[in-house]
């Protein structure tokens, strides 16, 4: 399939992945709009988030658990951070494979553009 994060996921494109299990990896966005800017993506190929079906549920859960996990890791916890999930064309989506954007290390603008 012609996913980039499907290739991210099945390592055919290098990415610096930080974290990894069974459903999920996360990795560093190439171009990080914060000072910490990873992405958090299911291996399973779901385009946007309105593709979603009852069986993700679970694996979305575990998507925000692992953001939970790596800003504390990150030490932003405390600080404060924003997990973003694009949707779509108004919703500035550019890859059409989900993805939670966990955004910190500086104080965030809200709202946004
Ligand atoms: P979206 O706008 O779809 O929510 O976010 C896509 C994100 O993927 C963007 O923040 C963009 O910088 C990131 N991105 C695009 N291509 C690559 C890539 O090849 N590698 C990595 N690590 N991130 C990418
Ligand atoms: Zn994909």
């Amino acid at each position: 399939m012609d996913c980039l994060f499907c290739q991210i996921v099945s390592k055919k494109v290098d990415s610096d992945i930080i974290y990894e299990d069974d459903e999920i990896i996360a990795f560093s966005d190439i171009n990080p709009k914060t000072p910490i800017h990873k992405l958090i993506v299911p291996r399973k190929h779901i385009a946007t988030i309105n593709d979603l079906s009852a069986d993700d549920t679970l694996l979305v859960g575990n998507m925000i658990q692992t953001a939970r996990q790596l800003a504390g890791e990150l030490n932003i916890a405390d600080a404060g951070y924003r997990l973003v999930l694009n949707t779509n064309h108004d919703g500035g989506q550019i890859v059409y494979h989900i993805h939670l954007h966990l955004l910190g290390g500086r104080d965030l603008t809200w709202p946004p553009g």
